[in-house]
C-alpha cells in the first residue's frame, strides 16, 4: 500500500501548505480543523490540518511524518475553516497566517482546547454591608465594590486590579463563580415607537429565516441597538446564537452592559484588551453554543459558533473594520459572507452609512432600513460654519467659538470640542531661520507633545527631547505652530481656570479603563469640557452636551486620499450628533477657511445623505469603488530604487489582464517612513471577479521576481485608503 499524505496549513508567508507523512494509527484520527505539529525546516510549528489523509503519489519524493495531533475533535468546524479559506483566498494572505490570525493567541500553539464555565466576580451578603459601611475615603475599594453592586461582572468587565481583586476576595466580600448562561433576561423592554415598530417589521422581512443584509440607518439616540436587541431576542428563542462587531475596544464594555441588562449574563465580550485566558474562554464557550451572545471588535468575526443565526455589524461605516498592516480583512465584508455561507442575518447599523452600503441598499442588495427621528423626540443638531478667515485666533479657536463656548459654560453647561490631532502641536518651528523638526527616519514633522516634554513622530514613534534652542541657527525663538488636543485642552484650562477641562484621546487611554472613567465622570457632570479626537466621534453616548465645536475639518478638503471627505462628513455628523439634551437640539459650530467649499456646504446645509450622493457621483465618474474593485501593491526598502523596481516588474506581470488595470507604480504619499522608501501599484477593475482573476494568478509569482527578497511587499484587496 502507499503511504498516506495530509496537507497542513502553517503559519509562515508562503502561498501553499505542506504534505506530511501520516504516521501510523494516526489516519483515522485526522480531519480537516484539528491542529497538529509538524516539522518546518529547524522548528516544529503548530499548523491545521486542510485535507484528509490520501494517498501519496508516486514522485519518489520523501516525505517527513506529521509530529502530534494536538486536538481530538477539529478546533476549527467546518464553518470557520471555511470562512478562513474564502478569505484567505480574497485577500491574497497565506491560509496559515489567516488561521493564525483567527485563533486567540493561546490555541495558535499548543494549549489545550478546554471549556471552563465562564466565570463571573459577584458581590457577597458581607460585601454589601462592608460597602455600606465602608467610609468615602476607602475610594478605591468602594468604587472596586460598586462596579458589582446591580450585577456580577466577568474577569474582563471589572476594572479593579489583580491586587484589589485577591484583597476583597480574602475579606469574603466578594466571590468569583461559574455564569448561569441559562439566567432569565432581567430588565423589560420598552415598547416601541411607531418608527421602531415599522423598522423591526422589515428587519424581520415577514419571519422568513436565511441570508439577507439589512443597513439599518438611523442617528444617534434613534433605537438602532433596541431594534439590535430585538432581532437577538428573536434568535435566542429560535435558540440560534448572535454576533454584535463594534469599531473599538471602548464601545464593548458600554454596548455588553446594555445587552447583559435586557439578557442577562449570557453575553460575553471578546477583544484585545482582555487577557488571552479570558478571550480563549468566551472563543470556546461561543463554539459550544454556551455563549449565546458575544460582543467583539474585529477579531470576533472569526470566533466560532454552534449555531450562529444573526450577526450585527454596529457603526459599519467605521474604518477600524479593516485591518491595516498584515491579514488586511474587513470585518464587517467578512460578516457578510459568513452570514451568506450559513445562511444567516445581518444587520449593518450606522448613522452615517459607507457610501458601499449605501450603494448596495439603494441597487436592491440590501435592505434599507430607516429611523429617521430620535426616540426622545429631539430635533437633530443643525452644523453652523464659522468662517474663520481673517479671524484673530487662539490657538486655532475664534472669537465667535470661544463666545459660543462662554455662554455655554456660564449656564452651566457641557461642551465638546473635536479635533483630529493629538499632541500640542503637530510642527514646531524656528521663527529666526525657518527650521522645522523633522523625523530623520519618516517624510514627516514631529509633534511636539509638551506635556511629556518630546518631539515625536506620529508615523514610526521616534521620540526626542525638546530642543531650547534652534539645532540650526542656535537663536530660542522655537514656536509651535497649529494645534493638537493638548493645546487645546491647556487654552481651555487657563481660559477657565474653575472649570473641569479634559482631554480624550489615544494618549490618555494607556490605562485600562481610562475611558470608562471619563465618560462616567462626563455622565455625571462633574466634566464642563471634553477636548477629543475621532474616539469622541465613536458612538459614546454624552446625555447632556449643549456646544460641540468642531476646530478644524479642513484637512480633508485637501486630503489626497479618495475616502477622505467621505470620512470627514462622517466624522462631522458623528461628532455633532452628541450635541443636544433632553427635548433641545444642541448648538454646533464647525470652523473652516474654506466656508465655499461645495462639498462642505452640501454637508452643512443637506446632511450626510445628500454628501455621499455626491460623493457617489463623482466616485462612478472616476471608476473607483463603489463602482470599481482596488488592490493595492505596497513595497518598501532601505534601498531607495528597489520598490519601485520591484513594482515595475510586478506590473508587467498583469499585461495578459485586459480587464484589469494596472496603473505606473508610484512612489506612496509618504515616500519614506521608519527608515523605509516606500511604493504602490494600483490594480483596477470594473469587476470584483476579473480583479480576482488577475490576482490568483499573479500574487503567487510576486516572490519569484528578482528584487522581491529585497523588498517588503504585501497586497491590499479593497484598500481602505491609497497611502
Ligand atoms: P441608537 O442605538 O440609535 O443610538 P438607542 O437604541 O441607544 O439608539 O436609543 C436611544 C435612547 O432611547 C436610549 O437611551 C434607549 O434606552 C432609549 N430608547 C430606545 N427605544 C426606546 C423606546 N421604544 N422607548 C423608550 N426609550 C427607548
Ligand atoms: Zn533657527
Ligand atoms: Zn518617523
Amino acid at each position: 500500500m502507499r503511504q498516506l499524505l495530509t496537507s497542513v496549513a502553517v503559519p509562515v508567508p508562503l502561498y501553499r501548505h505542506f504534505d506530511y507523512r501520516v504516521v501510523a494509527g494516526q489516519a483515522a484520527q485526522l480531519r480537516p480543523g484539528l491542529r497538529v505539529r509538524v516539522p518546518f525546516g529547524r522548528r516544529q510549528l503548530t499548523g491545521v490540518v486542510v485535507r484528509a489523509p490520501f494517498e501519496a503519489p508516486d514522485d519518489g519524493q520523501d516525505y517527513r511524518p506529521l509530529g502530534a495531533v494536538l486536538d481530538e475533535a477539529p478546533l476549527l468546524d467546518p464553518d470557520l475553516l471555511g470562512l478562513c479559506e474564502w478569505a484567505a483566498e480574497y485577500y491574497r494572505h497565506p491560509l496559515g497566517e489567516v488561521i493564525a490570525a483567527a485563533l486567540p493567541g493561546s490555541l495558535k500553539h499548543e494549549g489545550r482546547a478546554e471549556l471552563h464555565l465562564p466565570q463571573q466576580w459577584q458581590l457577597t451578603a458581607a460585601g454589601r454591608e462592608a460597602l455600606a459601611a465602608l467610609p468615602e475615603r476607602h475610594r478605591a475599594q468602594r468604587a472596586a465594590l460598586e462596579a458589582l453592586r446591580s450585577r456580577a461582572l466577568p474577569s474582563a468587565d471589572w476594572s479593579a486590579a489583580a491586587a484589589m481583586r485577591a484583597r476583597l476576595g480574602a475579606r469574603g466580600w466578594v466571590e468569583c463563580r461559574a455564569v448561569d448562561t441559562q439566567a432569565a433576561p432581567c430588565a423589560a423592554a420598552p415598547t416601541l415607537t411607531a418608527a421602531q415598530a415599522r423598522a423591526l417589521a422589515e428587519l424581520e422581512c415577514g419571519g422568513e429565516a436565511g441570508f439577507r443584509v439589512s443597513l439599518l440607518e438611523g442617528v444617534t439616540g434613534s433605537g438602532k441597538t433596541e431594534l439590535y436587541l430585538r432581532r437577538i431576542e428573536a434568535m435566542l428563542a429560535q435558540g440560534r446564537q448572535a454576533l454584535v462587531l463594534v469599531p473599538e475596544i471602548s464601545l464593548t464594555p458600554q454596548l455588553t452592559e446594555r445587552l447583559r441588562e435586557r439578557l442577562g449574563p449570557r453575553v460575553l465580550s471578546f477583544h484585545s484588551g482582555m487577557s488571552e485566558g479570558e478571550r480563549e474562554q468566551a472563543w470556546l464557550a461561543a463554539r459550544a453554543g454556551v455563549a449565546p451572545v458575544i460582543v467583539g471588535t474585529r477579531s470576533a468575526v472569526f470566533v466560532p459558533f454552534a449555531r450562529l443565526g444573526l450577526i450585527i455589524v454596529d457603526e459599519e461605516h467605521d474604518p477600524s473594520y479593516k485591518q491595516q498592516d498584515g491579514f488586511r480583512y474587513s470585518a464587517r465584508d467578512l460578516a457578510i459572507v459568513r452570514a451568506r455561507r450559513l445562511q444567516a442575518e445581518v444587520i449593518l447599523g450606522s448613522a452615517t452609512p459607507s457610501l458601499e452600503s449605501l450603494h448596495n441598499a439603494r441597487s436592491g442588495r440590501y435592505r434599507a432600513v430607516r429611523l429617521r427621528e430620535r426616540v426622545h423626540a429631539q430635533p437633530p443638531p443643525r452644523i453652523g460654519l464659522l468662517d474663520v478667515r481673517g479671524q484673530a485666533l487662539a490657538h486655532g479657536l475664534s472669537p465667535a467659538l470661544l463666545g459660543a463656548l462662554d455662554a455655554c459654560l456660564e449656564r452651566g453647561e457641557q461642551a465638546l470640542l473635536f479635533i483630529n490631532r493629538r499632541g500640542y502641536a503637530p510642527m514646531l518651528l524656528c521663527h529666526a531661520c525657518g527650521w522645522r523638526a523633522a523625523c530623520t527616519a519618516c517624510d514627516a514633522r514631529l509633534t511636539l507633545h509638551r506635556g511629556r516634554g518630546r518631539l515625536i513622530c506620529h508615523h514610526c514613534g521616534a521620540q526626542q527631547s525638546v530642543p531650547k534652542v534652534c539645532p540650526s541657527c542656535g537663536q530660542s525663538e522655537l514656536m509651535p505652530l497649529g494645534q493638537g488636543t493638548e493645546r487645546i485642552e491647556q487654552a481651555l484650562a487657563n481660559r477657565y481656570p474653575r472649570k473641569r477641562i479634559e482631554r480624550l484621546d489615544s494618549d490618555r487611554l494607556g490605562k485600562r479603563h481610562e475611558l470608562e472613567r471619563l465618560l462616567a465622570d462626563v455622565r455625571a457632570q462633574t466634566i464642563d469640557v471634553l477636548v477629543g479626537t475621532q474616539i469622541l466621534a465613536k458612538g459614546h453616548d454624552f446625555p447632556n452636551l449643549s456646544l460641540v465645536g468642531i476646530v478644524s475639518a479642513d484637512q480633508a478638503l485637501y486630503g489626497a486620499d479618495f475616502r477622505a471627505i467621505e470620512r470627514m462628513g462622517q466624522l462631522v455628523t458623528q461628532v455633532a450628533g452628541r450635541a443636544g439634551r433632553a427635548g433641545q437640539a444642541g448648538e454646533v459650530w464647525l470652523q473652516t477657511h474654506e466656508p465655499q467649499h461645495p462639498l462642505l456646504r452640501t454637508l452643512v446645509e443637506r446632511g450626510y445623505d445628500a454628501l455621499a450622493d455626491a460623493l457617489l457621483e463623482e466616485r462612478a465618474m472616476a471608476r473607483l469603488p463603489p463602482y470599481a474593485h482596488l488592490a493595492l501593491l505596497r513595497a518598501e526598502s532601505e534601498d531607495a530604487a528597489l520598490p519601485l523596481r520591484f513594482l515595475r516588474g510586478a506590473r508587467a506581470l498583469y499585461a495578459p489582464f485586459t480587464d484589469v488595470q494596472a496603473m505606473e507604480p508610484i512612489p506612496s504619499g509618504m515616500e519614506r517612513r521608519a527608515g523605509y522608501t516606500r511604493a504602490q501599484l494600483l490594480l483596477q477593475a470594473d469587476s470584483r471577479a476579473a480583479l480576482q482573476r488577475a490576482l490568483a494568478a499573479t500574487v503567487p509569482r510576486l516572490g519569484e521576481l528578482p528584487e522581491s527578497r529585497r523588498v517588503r511587499w504585501s497586497v491590499d484587496v479593497d484598500p481602505a485608503d491609497l497611502f
